[in-house]
């Protein structure tokens, strides 16, 4: 069911200028070469090799381009757009290793992905934005505040993710690569499913980035009617934003639990979660708001019958100073009451906080007009 939210009217979310190739997934590339009289095998080994060379973000385009045969080259200039759809116009570097960084699009809207570092050094996550602003509004995410502006093109999300490979190529070398992919950044992913999902296949194609599908995941507040679509569609992961143990209080903070409540979010979740599959709820943990001991017994009976893994997170400042992180010792009783209710739960930090790239604080274009 639909919350309180404001949508912008098809017209004004119309593409801006064709999708380049980058962005088509290569099974659409191929077919692009063969409708243009390319052999299949010849058109299969051009994507193979665009997807190498972009993979390794070592080669421009052109350089790309030139790696194939002639006929093939011929036909792909006609595709090709050189521009590309995003420029990094900020760079912020955290102490942690994180990175922020804020693209501008080719009509000057501002969004913002961040490279995040594993503490254990084994991982590194690239957290991309799919769409400019958000409808959704919930009360401790900057992004929310912005309003929707924007969908965000399949070839800006999957720019963001090329442009981050090859500054962290740059600045740390060949490891540790990017390797997992999370849709946590600016807007809501299920409310811009058809472009999020071609840039998912994308990510995760052998001939294109090679993303492994386990370590993709796309977050939602729990946009209750897409997630018959989400499920049927992808094998990427999905992480469901809770953050409130009753109706009252997700309301609160989260406009679109006027509109589902939990008790119907968890049939709609139990009615398509296909069978071996499970999701990984998050909870942002907000001191005398949603941390009682008596919270995580709420918290625990509805995660009851869901296949599941629980993220507690302390929350971040935000545009909401009430909304604070509860102390450490209360973090961990909340988690200990979760594990002792058979959950299983894990606390997460925030990463990238000092440079406002940690959950719920990219700003985009409030950061834009402050600086
Ligand atoms: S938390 Fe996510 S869904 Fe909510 S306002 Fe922020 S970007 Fe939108």
């Amino acid at each position: 069911m639909m919350g309180d939210i404001e949508m912008l009217p098809a017209s004004e979310t119309v593409l801006t200028r064709p999708r380049p190739p980058l962005a088509w997934p290569p099974q659409l590339l191929m077919q692009a070469l063969q409708s243009k009289g390319i052999r299949p095998g010849q058109a299969r080994q051009a994507v193979r090799d665009i997807g190498h060379a972009q993979r390794t973000a070592q080669l421009t385009r052109a350089q790309a381009l030139a790696l194939c045969s002639k006929p093939v080259m011929a036909q792909l200039a006609d595709l090709y757009l050189d521009t590309p759809s995003l420029t990094l116009a900020e760079r912020a570097s955290s102490q942690d290793g994180s990175e922020r960084l804020l693209w501008r699009t080719t009509d000057g809207q501002v969004l913002e992905s961040v490279i995040i570092p594993s503490s254990n050094g084994r991982r590194v996550t690239v957290c991309v934005s799919s769409q400019v602003g958000c409808a959704r509004r919930c009360a401790f995410c900057e992004t929310g505040r912005l309003g929707l502006q924007r969908n965000l093109q399949t070839c800006e999300i999957v720019e963001q993710f090329q442009g981050s490979l090859l500054l962290w190529q740059q600045v740390r070398g060949d490891r540790p690569a990017l390797s997992n992919v999370v849709f946590m950044g600016m807007g809501e992913p299920l409310d811009n499913w058809p472009q999020v999902v071609d840039a998912v296949n994308i990510l995760s194609d052998t001939l294109a980035f090679g993303v492994s599908i386990r370590k993709i995941t796309v977050s939602t507040v729990g946009v209750a009617q897409q997630l018959p679509a989400f499920f049927d569609q992808t094998r990427a992961n999905l992480a469901l934003s809770l953050n409130a143990p009753d109706d009252a209080r997700r309301a609160r903070v989260m406009p679109i639990g006027r509109g589902c409540n939990l008790a119907e979010l968890k049939e709609k979740i139990l009615a398509c979660l296909p069978a071996g599959r499970e999701i990984l709820v998050e909870y942002i943990l907000f001191a005398g708001f949603n941390d009682a001991l008596a919270d995580a017994d709420l918290l625990g009976a509805w995660l009851q019958g869901i296949p599941s893994r629980c993220n507690l997170i302390p929350a971040n400042p935000g545009p909401d100073p009430a909304l604070r992180q509860p102390d450490q010792e209360q973090v961990l009783a909340f988690q200990k009451r979760l594990l002792e209710q058979g959950v299983r739960a894990m606390v997460r930090y925030p990463h990238g906080r000092d440079v406002g790239g940690a959950c719920g604080q990219l700003a985009g274009l409030h950061r834009q007009k402050a600086g």
